[in-house]
C-alpha cells in the first residue's frame, strides 16, 4: 500500500463524545461531502467505532482509533488489539501522542511496536512527535523530534505511514505555533524522513481552528491537522476542513 498525499485533515476526539454526540455530529456533517483533494479522517474513541463507522464511510471520512496495543490477543485486559480495530473498518492508528508519552508514559519502543502490530494488520499510524516547551526554550526541538522519528529506522519503507508534528505546548492550549516555526520545523522533519527513506505526509497539530486553518495549512511542508478539540463539532471542523480545501485549490 502506497502512501496517500492527499491533504488530511484527521479530528482526534481524545476521551470524548457519548452515542448522542456521535449521532449529532454526523447529522451536521452528513450534508458536507469531504472534497476530492482533501480526506477527512475521525478518530473517537474505542467505544464509538462501530456504531460510526458505516455512516462514516457513506460520507467519504477515513476512520481511525486512538490508540492500540502490540498483541493479537490474549491476557490483556483493558486492551484493543489491531484485529478489533480492522473489525470495525479503521484506517488509521494514532500513535506517540504527547499525551500518551506523558500521562501513560509510552516509550519509543513501545510505540515503535505498535506501529509494527498496526502495519502488520493494514492498517497505517498517525505517528505523533512534538517538542515541549521547554525543550524549544533550550533551542533542543530539532534532537527531540529526530529522536522521536529515530524508531523508523529499520522499519519498512513500503508501509503506509504519517506523521504529525504536534508542539506539545500548542495542543490545547490555544496558543499555536507562528507560520515561521511551523515551516522551518515542517522542514526539518521532512528532511529528517528523507534521510530515513520516508516520503510520507507531514501533518501539523495543536490548537488548529477555524480562524487559523487557512494559514498553517498554507505554510510549506504542512499536508494537513491533527484537530483536537475543533474536531468535536461538525460546523468548526467542517470550516477547517473548508479552509484547507480553499488552500490546495
Ligand atoms: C491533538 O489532540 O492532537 C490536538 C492537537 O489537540 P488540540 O487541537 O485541541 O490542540
Amino acid at each position: 500500500m502506497g502512501n496517500d498525499k492527499r491533504r488530511l485533515i484527521a479530528g482526534n476526539w481524545k476521551m470524548n463524545g457519548l452515542l448522542q454526540d456521535a449521532i449529532e455530529f454526523m447529522d451536521a456533517f452528513g450534508g458536507n461531502p469531504a472534497p476530492d483533494h482533501v480526506e477527512v479522517g475521525l478518530m473517537p474513541p474505542f467505544t464509538l467505532l462501530h456504531s460510526m463507522s458505516e455512516r462514516l464511510a457513506k460520507m467519504g471520512v477515513t476512520l481511525g482509533a486512538q490508540n492500540v496495543y502490540n498483541e493479537d490477543k490474549g491476557a490483556f485486559t483493558g486492551s484493543i488489539c489491531p484485529m478489533m480495530l480492522r473489525d470495525a473498518d479503521c484506517h488509521y492508528v494514532i500513535l506517540g501522542h504527547s499525551e500518551r508519552r506523558s500521562i501513560i508514559g509510552e516509550s519509543n519502543a513501545k510505540i515503535r511496536s505498535k506501529m509494527n502490530a498496526t502495519w502488520l494488520h493494514g492498517m497505517e499510524p498517525i505517528l505523533c512527535i512534538g517538542e515541549t516547551l521547554e525543550q524549544r526554550e533550550k533551542g533542543i526541538t530539532n534532537a527531540v523530534l529526530a529522536e522521536q522519528l529515530a524508531i523508523l529506522k529499520g522499519a519498512p519503507k513500503d508501509k503506509p505511514l504519517t506523521v504529525a508534528y504536534e508542539p506539545v505546548w500548542a495542543i490545547g492550549t490555544g496558543v499555536t505555533a507562528s507560520a515561521q516555526q511551523v515551516t522551518e520545523t515542517h522542514a526539518f522533519v521532512h528532511e529528517e524522513l528523507t534521510k530515513l527513506g520516508h516520503d510520507c505526509r507531514v501533518l501539523y497539530g495543536g490548537s488548529v481552528n477555524p480562524g487559523n486553518a487557512a494559514e498553517l495549512m498554507a505554510c510549506p511542508g504542512v499536508e494537513g491537522a491533527l484537530v483536537g478539540g475543533a474536531s468535536l463539532k461538525a460546523e468548526s471542523f467542517m470550516e477547517i476542513v473548508k479552509a484547507t480545501a480553499l488552500v490546495v485549490s
